[in-house]
């Protein structure tokens, strides 16, 4: 071999941050605080910050390689933890404030989390743990006031920090910087350990034009939360192309956000279809209200955005709306759905299809799907799981031998999502492998019947799932939230279904609740759907026999 003479720049989040010091020191980071004021700053006192967390670390004895933890919202405060903790050498371990409290004592003793950063606000939460963990130090962000005895002060620690100890440390682009655990909704939470490179390259991906599309021009703002799945990698893409950052707090609420957005003048944003919902309901009860005039894009995922929510938001509102799909374990963005320019001319019906199918492949991304036969046609029909690779792909989980079943023999990752791939390499989420309803031995997407029903305008939020089946072994059921005054029967909704499906496609009963459960990440709880209506259909076949 003969090798290339080009030097070795390890790419690290140290790179990020050299790069946002030397060139956009005067930017903006904006915060909603708890009390709702904006906290403002430079990404000079950010940058200043970050290090001298890392010296303040350093300090209380953390070495190359430890785990330290945050319990935290979106603020200013967390993305200093997102650059200080690697630049000290340490592992930033993101927890999921939603989870209940087992999972995240399962979840940081796991980890062996030595360090925890977490807001004043969430306290309580460490509180009711704190036994059944072990950390040698808990500092408290944002606190107003004195501290109880045995807890460090954020500010304090970052005041006695002297800016001159911090030295960088030459890190490898191969080691650890950040970990983040699955959420558990598909068994026991699993860890997936990003180095360095991962977090660079991914913030290249999502950064280009055909992907979320970030710049320097650009005022950011992540709803989707940084404690599960890095916020989609937006805090180092964003400090990378040195756009404003704004982030929105504990205010998750979509007069909040709009007021966010208005304010702040947003211009990309990025989180959770339900997210969306609420705002997109928002804005049509008070049409003209808001001026998001400011506001390019807004990417959506971690779950199936409705088509109808993807084109209400592009035809009331004139707010674009790039879909996307990821997983803990892909960094976490693996697809966006931008329009490619041959499709420009195409009819209206068909781009929203497109629009509401998950995308294609980031650069350096690659994805095939295999069912029981093989590897399947992209012919945007056959279903199969996905399966994935890529730079930004974990090759394992964290200390969880048991899981090496989810990946192939040759190395891909197996998603456990089941898609069809278009032609163009356009990839649809079908369903989650646990999802698919199997009727019979036929399979019916749960996503696609759940999406059309919320394209009804009497419907706010739907979910399907497998219910058993005396005689089909599964049958869709449906679950639906009416929006408010609004009114629809059973037998109308499936009549709106009817004019897109096959007849036994149809869910078997459609039932009408109050609210759809979500799970810690915001999106539809199904496994709490099952518990409920999964044996709906035999005690209904039951009880129509007994007549
Ligand atoms: P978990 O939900 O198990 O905590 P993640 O947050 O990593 O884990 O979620 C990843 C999963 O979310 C994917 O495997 C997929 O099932 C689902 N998902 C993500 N984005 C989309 C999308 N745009 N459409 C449909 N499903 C999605």
């Amino acid at each position: 071999m003969l090798k290339g003479l080009m030097m070795e720049s390890q790419l690290t989040t140290n790179a990020i941050l050299r790069r946002a010091e030397m060139l956009f020191g005067h930017r903006e980071i904006v915060t909603r605080l708890p009390d709702k004021s904006f906290h403002r700053y430079t990404y000079k006192d950010f940058v200043e910050r970050a290090k001298k967390l890392a010296v303040a670390l350093r300090d209380l004895g953390l070495r190359r390689g430890d785990r330290v933890a945050t319990l935290a919202w979106n603020s200013y405060t967390h993305l200093e933890a997102y650059f200080g903790i690697p630049a000290a050498g340490g592992v930033l371990h993101t927890l999921n404030l939603r989870l209940p409290p087992e999972d995240l004592i399962y979840i940081m003793n796991h980890a062996k989390d030595r360090i925890l950063l977490v807001d004043h606000t969430l306290l309580r939460l460490y509180e009711a743990i704190k036994d059944k963990v072990h950390l040698d130090h808990v500092v408290v962000m944002g606190a107003p006031g004195e501290l109880p005895l045995g807890y460090l002060d954020y500010e304090a620690l970052l005041s006695a920090a002297d800016l001159d100890r911090y030295e960088e440390l030459s890190l490898d682009e191969w080691e650890a910087a950040a970990m983040c655990y699955t959420s558990g909704t598909t068994g026991r939470p699993k860890g997936v350990l990003y180095n360095h490179r991962a977090l660079v390259l991914h913030s290249l991906g999502v950064a280009l034009p055909d992907a979320i599309g970030l710049s320097e021009r650009d005022v950011v703002m992540p709803v989707v939360p940084m404690f599960h799945a890095n916020a989609w990698g937006i805090p180092f893409a964003a400090t990378m192309v040195g756009a404003r950052q704004v982030f929105p707090g504990p205010y998750l609420d979509p007069v909040s956000l709009l007021e966010d957005i208005q304010e702040a003048r947003v211009t990309v944003t990025a989180g959770v279809p339900t997210i969306w919902l609420g705002i997109l309901q928002e804005l049509d009860k008070n049409p003209g209200k808001w001026d998001l005039s400011s506001l390019r894009s807004m990417t959506v995922g971690g779950a199936a955005a409705p088509r109808g929510m993807i084109k209400g938001f592009e035809k009331r509102h004139g707010i674009r709306v790039v879909h996307g799909w990821g997983m803990t374990e892909t960094t976490p963005v693996g697809t966006l759905c931008t329009v490619p320019p041959e499709m420009d001319g195409a009819d209206e019906e068909t781009l929203y299809d497109i629009k509401a199918a998950q995308g294609r492949p980031l650069v350096f991304i690659e994805l095939r799907a295999r069912n029981e036969e093989g590897i399947v046609p992209w012919d945007g029909k056959t279903m199969g799981e996905l399966e994935i690779r890529g730079p930004w792909v974990a090759a394992a989980y964290y200390e969880a031998p048991e899981a090496r079943d989810r990946w192939t023999e040759d190395g891909w990752f197996r998603t456990g999502d089941i898609v069809a791939i278009h032609p163009q390499g356009f990839m649809e989420i079908k369903d989650r492998d646990k999802d698919l309803v199997k009727s019979g031995g036929e399979w019916i997407s749960s996503v696609e019947l759940e999406n059309h029903l919320m394209a009804h305008p009497a419907v706010a939020e739907a979910a399907v799932i497998a219910a058993q089946h005396p005689k089909w072994q599964e049958r869709p059921l449906a679950a639906v939230v009416l929006k408010e005054g609004q009114t629809a029967t059973e037998e109308e909704l499936k009549q709106f279904l009817a004019q897109k499906f096959p007849k036994w496609w149809l869910p078997d009963a459609i039932v009408f609740v109050p609210e759809i459960p979500k799970t810690s990440t915001g999106k539809f709880h199904k496994l709490v759907l099952r518990q409920e209506y999964g044996e709906y259909l035999l005690a209904r076949d039951r009880e129509d026999e007994s007549v």
